[in-house]
């Protein structure tokens, strides 16, 4: 247990890779064999822009934050911060327990980013997508990507985790990110099973819709229990996975939703419309 420990602290950057590429390529193969959608977009035009903010942001995080949340959680220990370090608890729990808060600390970013209206700006270029696949799952403006780090930063301070529950909690947020976005059909029995312990695509599809009360559910990204705990759970989009309109209203201009000078602009263009706090409504 030692050794594997010592082994993916050592080589965590090569292990996060490892899994990306890897999830990312069974991901993509799933998708063609088995697609939930027909994308609206040519997967070649949708994909080349994606893809290069991913890149991207990855470049931005890497200059601005070499060691990133790994090296926090390593400098939190180092220092002596953080509530773990004051209290006698068991490694495994202390591990299990900080990927759990971890998790749930992302889920109340997510409502947050939906709710304060300058940090939906931000957050827009995520849902503005026309398309929802496993490149929609890593779409995030660089900015946002900088607010979700510091965020991260935040809570390993204050939490003081085990290192190697930030990388797994890392490998896992990217996983279950690119699972969750992909454009693929699960099995409903399957799908039902799955959501009690991980966000399905068909789950996190509903959070995708243009309409503003499923934009406004199912925040959860790895876990699906605070959409429950919190009573933002929604289990399908009034129009079916099939007919159901992705992206935001008013928001379907080729160029500004899908270009990378669109979308990196996409936060300071126009109003930010009506969609306020709270607009949790049904539709009757
Ligand atoms: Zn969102
Ligand atoms: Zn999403």
């Amino acid at each position: 247990m030692a050794d594997i420990n010592t082994f993916i602290i050592e080589h965590e950057i090569l292990v996060r890779l490892s899994f990306f590429f890897g999830i990312f390529i069974l991901m993509a193969i799933w998708e063609m064999l088995a697609p939930r959608r027909k994308l609206i977009i040519p997967k070649l035009m949708r994909w080349s822009n994606n893809l290069a903010l991913v890149f991207l942001n990855s470049l931005i995080l890497r200059v601005l934050f070499p060691a990133a949340a790994v090296g926090m959680a390593v400098f939190t220990k180092e220092e002596g911060w953080g509530l773990y370090n004051y209290y006698d608890i068991s490694y495994v729990v202390m591990v299990i327990s900080s990927v759990v808060i971890l998790d749930a600390m992302i889920y109340l970013q997510h409502v947050m980013v939906h709710a304060v209206p300058v940090l939906w700006r931000l957050h827009r270029v995520h849902h503005a997508d026309p398309d929802f696949d496993v490149t929609t799952g890593a779409r995030f403006h660089p900015l946002e990507i900088i607010l979700s780090m510091l965020i991260k930063f935040s809570v390993i301070a204050v939490l003081g985790p085990p290192v190697i529950a930030v990388i797994i909690f890392e490998i896992l947020l990217n996983a279950t990110a690119m699972f969750n976005h992909s454009n693929i059909r699960l099995n409903t029995t399957v799908d039902k099973l799955l959501r009690l312990i991980i966000v399905t695509p068909d789950m996190h599809r509903v959070h995708h819709s243009v309409e503003v009360d499923e934009t406004n559910s199912n925040f959860g990204f790895n876990l699906p229990w605070w959409d429950w705990l919190f009573g933002t759970y929604k289990a399908q989009p009034k129009a079916g996975h099939e007919n159901m309109l992705i992206g935001i209203k008013d928001y379907n201009q080729i160029r500004q939703v899908t270009w990378l000078s669109g979308i990196l602009t996409l936060p300071f263009i126009g109003k930010v419309s009506d969609y306020v706090i709270n607009r949790r409504y049904d539709n009757k």
